[in-house]
């Protein structure tokens, strides 16, 4: 078992990352990928997976943080450039109108930067896709539009908690989907006829460990 997506490594994380560590894998999880959300704590996730065995970083820029994107970018690409081989992946990055802490501009801009890296340096990426409080299905219009410019993408949807509709088009794009216990408790029917659809092959697991 692989836990794709946590942030133990964030200075935010309240709890001891060491024992997190030794927890996962006393679990039985053999394999962690820590994901960066801005330049600061990229770095933080690179230092992180340097020093524990079969822990993994990847480096990006949040939808949340793409507000601060033209100030992050210069460190974010020098690290591509110097440390291309302790990174696994490019995000985690995407689209996020449900909370509105960055302008869509900013975001679009910032999410764009990445794919284009992504392809540049021939690396997956970690997407986090969510829609506003009435439209789910305008982030995923978005995501998929700036995607489809980038025909050789690759990577996986984390936490996806959309419906069917969004799905196809995800599944369509061969791109992976990230489940997390959000898929434990929801009663929401749209989503889980969504994760019963979703083929085993392209389903990866992930805990979205945080503070
Ligand atoms: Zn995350």
């Amino acid at each position: 078992v692989i836990d794709t997506h946590c942030h133990i490594h964030s200075k935010f994380f309240e709890l001891d990352s060491d024992q997190a560590v030794l927890d996962a894998h006393g679990a039985g999880v053999s394999k962690l990928m820590v994901v960066g959300v801005n330049a600061e704590d990229s770095q933080a996730a690179i230092a992180f997976a340097a020093t524990r065995e079969n822990t993994f970083a990847t480096i990006g820029v949040h939808p949340h943080e793409a507000k601060d994107f033209y100030s992050q970018q210069a460190a974010l690409r020098q690290l591509l450039e110097t440390k291309t081989a302790d990174i696994v992946a490019i995000g985690e990055c995407g689209i996020d109108y449900w909370y509105g802490h960055s302008s869509r501009e900013d975001q679009l801009l910032a999410f764009r930067t990445q794919l284009e890296w992504a392809a540049e340096f021939d690396k997956p990426l970690v997407f986090h896709v969510r829609g506003s409080k009435d439209d789910q299905k305008v982030a995923f219009r978005d995501f998929f539009a700036l995607v489809d410019e980038f025909p050789n993408t690759r990577g996986v949807v984390h936490s996806y908690t959309a419906g069917q509709a969004s799905l196809e088009g995800v599944l369509s794009r061969s791109l992976f989907v990230g489940v997390n216990g959000i898929a434990t408790f929801s009663k929401d029917n749209d989503q889980l006829e969504a994760l019963k659809a979703l083929p085993l092959e392209l389903m990866v697991l992930e805990t979205d460990a945080h503070s």
